[in-house]
């Protein structure tokens, strides 16, 4: 690529709307620009980094028998229906044709594999399958952000399994899991494979590979010690109990007192002996009054999977019909409503709201005072104790860029995918489903990556591997030398950029930093006419002068060490 010829619209500053730095960069290295919200176009160098990255993964699909086909975008809503997915799901973007028949965008492909597994697959002879595709799916996100992170339309590497048996199906979800570590691996990321909620997809299990990333929306809990880690969504984690005093049950005056710091301030009191008391509406259950220990915050997602359906907080007027008291001074004693606690909050005599404004209750125990049903809610936090080894818990924020899951035959059975076995018997299919983001992957690797001067890109995955800068275009030494260097990188596997444009050479190696390219040739003045130049590697900085004839193998050298680690 000659840089004065090609489309790479570098910025100088900061775009305004973007905050994650990795939206940041993409912006100003011109990897992207946004159309609309949460719509995306991909330019020439961010096209070349989702193609490496596509390559590998199809490599490693291949590699565990993966055979690539392509489903379309537009699906008709049938066999949403079927599935019993079509209402309920708000990302869904819906139309219709002309003739008023339904439609939707695809925004995942377990309906049309189970649509042709039921077509195609007629005995066990015909299993198992690996199915594969990397297409682009469409979701009505709520609020798009972090630029490529949560987009509506975005690159997706789905692949499905079908297999005779739920032993089958462990052996495909194994080689998915060990085919994801090798991508992953290659594209040069850190990242943790965490345990995860099955939420939409339903099913036997899951396993979610997390980039640990300023920019990430998820947090996951993670135990140095015997490696537990799992989404904060199901983390468990024990979290340190307070000193509970010697207190008999009774009402004490709060006036003014709403908030738990409040609360614990005025009876000079530890927040760990005060309990949280909200208010939540089940879309099938009613009023639930939830109780989560004063310094602990609730888990909605846990919730839900407690009371098995979905929830929302109580507006305040409920909370005034069910409770009779203000939000502030609500609690479980007396209340008639069902009461779910925190599994946290068994032990313990606690502060409550007295559901009465202006008072609390001292001295409650959950499970004498009140009835209650225990199950874990609060969101684990930093320094809380692993589940199973004791040590405490680091939390971090991550990007999810992969994900598998054992679906067992939930669409099978709806699409009626089955097969004979041995015997003759009709067998539901078994189907895991399996996706990575190549957009993520990009976004993950210059999170983890970028320096202060922008993007440091692992060679595994960068858009070209090195930079050419001419200093001073109108020297017809220099030129002749960058062109030359141009076409032995090209004769030896080397993909480059020359940068030819009439700029100050300031400009050329601000922008040489930003793209993160690993190698910078830089053919200046008073080298030239010695037959030397300076190669300098993007990731460490460190610089070296190099004859001429010399800079395809010290680019080789730079890749070697630096692509090993
Ligand atoms: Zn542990």
């Amino acid at each position: 690529m000659r840089r004065s010829q090609s489309l790479v619209p570098t910025l100088r500053e900061d775009p305004a709307d973007a905050e994650a730095l990795s939206h940041k960069l993409m912006l100003r290295a011109g990897l992207i620009r946004q159309l609309g919200a949460g719509i995306y176009l991909f330019l020439p160098l961010g096209q070349r980094v989702l193609d490496k990255v596509n390559a590998i993964i199809r490599e490693e699909m291949n590699a565990i028998g993966g055979q690539e086909i392509t489903m379309p975008v537009i699906h008709p809503a049938e066999i949403w229906k079927q599935s019993g997915r079509w209402e309920g799901i708000p990302e869904m973007f819906k139309l219709q044709d002309r003739y008023g028949r339904d439609l939707c965008l695809g925004m995942t492909h377990e309906e049309v594999v189970a649509w042709l597994a039921a077509r195609e697959i007629r005995s066990y002879r015909d299993l198992p399958q690996i199915w594969y595709q990397i297409q682009t799916k469409e979701r009505d996100e709520a609020r798009p952000r972090s630029g490529v992170l949560r987009t509506r339309e975005f690159l997706m590497k789905d692949s499905y399994t079908l297999d005779p048996d739920v032993a089958a199906l462990d052996r495909s979800y194994g080689a998915h899991d060990r085919a994801y570590r090798r991508i992953f691996d290659r594209c040069g990321l850190r990242y943790w494979v965490v345990q995860s909620d099955t939420g939409m997809m339903g099913g036997l299990g899951s396993h979610e590979f997390m980039a640990p990333a300023a920019a990430g929306e998820d947090e996951i809990a993670i135990c140095e010690g015997c490696g537990y880690a799992a989404n904060v969504e199901i983390a468990r984690g024990v979290p340190a109990p307070p000193a509970f005093p010697a207190w008999t049950r009774e009402e004490v005056a709060t006036p003014g007192a709403r908030t738990i710091a409040e609360v614990s301030r005025l009876l000079a009191i530890d927040p760990r002996l005060t309990i949280k008391s909200l208010l939540y509406i089940g879309k099938t259950s009613g009023p639930v009054l939830v109780l989560v220990r004063g310094d602990h915050a609730l888990h909605e997602r846990k919730l839900a999977r407690a009371l098995g359906q979905e929830v929302r907080p109580a507006h305040p007027d409920e909370v005034r019909q069910h409770l009779g008291a203000p939000a502030g001074s609500v609690g479980p004693v007396g209340a008639r409503v069902t009461v779910l606690a925190d599994e946290h909050l068994k032990d313990g005599v606690y502060v409550v709201g007295a559901n009465r404004d202006g008072f609390h209750l001292r001295g409650v125990a959950p499970g004498r005072d009140f009835d209650c049903r225990f199950a874990d809610l609060h969101t684990v936090t930093a320094g809380e104790a692993c589940v199973q080894c004791g040590k405490p818990l680091v939390v971090e924020k991550a990007i999810e860029i992969g994900n598998i899951f054992k679906l067992g035959t939930k669409y099978s059975v709806a699409l009626d995918a089955m097969y004979l076995d041995e015997s003759g018997r009709e067998q539901p299919i078994v189907m895991g489903s399996y996706g990575i983001g190549p957009a993520r992957i990009a976004a993950a690797a210059i999170e983890q990556l970028a320096d202060g001067d922008g993007i440091v890109w692992p060679w595994s995955i960068a858009p070209l591997h090195v930079y050419i800068v001419c200093v001073n275009v109108k020297d017809q030494a220099q030129r002749a030398a960058a062109e030359a260097i141009y076409d032995a990188c090209r004769t030896h596997g080397l993909e480059a950029m020359l940068d030819d444009r009439d700029e100050r050479p300031g400009v050329k190696f601000k922008d040489a930093d930003l793209l993160g390219i690993p190698v910078r040739v830089t053919v200046g003045n008073s080298l030239v006419k010695e037959g030397v130049v300076e190669v300098r590697s993007r990731k460490t900085r460190q610089e070296s002068r190099v004859p001429q004839d010399k800079v395809i193998d010290a680019v080789h050298a730079i890749r070697a060490t630096e692509s090993r680690n």
